[in-house]
């Protein structure tokens, strides 16, 4: 496999276990976020989720630091130009990751390949801000990263194939199941999953049920392993409310209308377990 670096931009929620993954998979990784407390908080979660590993019995103490020795965090976007792959995991906010990706088109060599993590960001628009969109593709892993097995590999148009094929490579290497997806609002996984989130939200918001209710309702009755609103929890309502809205004004349709929930929650700074706070309390 041709690439041996990754640059990982945003240690948050998504970021920190991508890292963890290419890491452990032998690929030297630089870890980079806005400030010193967001890579250290990135790092600490990296540790304690091989911590968690290694109580299981799945990964042995060696295992652990090799892992973290193949990983070096920086709060510089500029120590990414050598880097053979970028996976952007920052803040899914259009306007933030279109100016990403002018930056790293500029300061990254030539021939690297630049994924977006995006859960629902149309990638044919950021290419198209570089001048390599062929060398642009979606990289939408699943959250918790080092538990989940699929990877939607979204091409924007531009892509090429023999960057998707490098990315599919990529994502095998890493011990992922690589699954194809075209570029459209939410893409698959998405378009599918966060109506149903959304509309969970709206019959608590309606008083249907309780959220712990809504969530037995659905774990019971439709053998889902997590209920909607604890999943909304997991994945973090602010990213909850910027897929829903992507839904919404890429398709003009009013099915995918936005529960007022979301901005209420946002506005509050519940945004889920990464703030301790959402549809249920962590603070506990
Ligand atoms: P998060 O809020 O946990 O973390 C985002 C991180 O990005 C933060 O640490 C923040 O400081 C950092 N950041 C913001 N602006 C930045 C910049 N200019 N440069 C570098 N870092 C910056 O969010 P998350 O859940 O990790 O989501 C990250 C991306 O992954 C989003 O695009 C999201 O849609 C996508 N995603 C999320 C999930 C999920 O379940 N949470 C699943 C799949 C994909």
């Amino acid at each position: 496999m041709s690439i041996k670096t990754v640059g990982v931009v945003g240690a948050g929620t998504m970021g920190n276990g991508i890292a963890q993954v290419c890491a452990a998979a032998g690929l030297a990784v630089i870890l980079q976020d806005i400030g010193e407390a967001q890579v250290e908080r990135g790092l600490n979660t990296i540790a304690s989720s091989l911590d968690r590993l290694i109580k299981k019995e799945k990964i042995s103490e060696d295992d652990k630091q090799s892992t973290l020795s193949n990983i070096e965090t920086t709060t510089s976007l500029e120590a990414l130009g050598m880097v053979d792959i970028v996976i952007e995991a920052a803040t899914e906010n259009e306007a933030l990751k279109l100016e990403l990706f002018r930056q790293l088109d500029k300061l990254c060599k030539a021939d690297a390949i630049l994924a977006s993590n995006t859960s629902s960001i149309s990638l044919t628009r950021i290419a198209g801000v570089t001048q390599r969109a062929e060398q642009v593709i979606g990289m939408h892993f699943m959250n918790p990263v080092p538990m989940m097995a699929l990877v939607e590999v979204i091409r924007a148009l531009q892509t090429s194939d023999a960057v998707y094929q490098q990315v599919h490579d990529l994502s095998e290497f890493i011990g992922k199941i690589p699954v194809e997806a075209k570029d459209s609002p939410g893409f698959v996984a998405n378009r599918i999953l966060i109506p149903m989130i959304n509309e969970a939200a709206y019959v608590y918001y309606e008083g249907l049920a309780s959220a712990e209710g809504i969530d037995e309702i659905m774990k019971l009755g439709m053998a889902h392993p997590m209920g909607p609103l604890m999943l909304a929890d997991l994945i973090g309502l602010d990213t909850c409310y910027a897929v829903i809205k992507v839904l919404h004004e890429g398709f003009g349709d009013s099915k995918y209308r936005p529960c007022p929930i979301w901005q209420q929650m946002v506005d509050a700074g519940y945004l889920g377990r990464k703030s301790g706070r959402g549809f249920y309390n962590y603070a506990e």
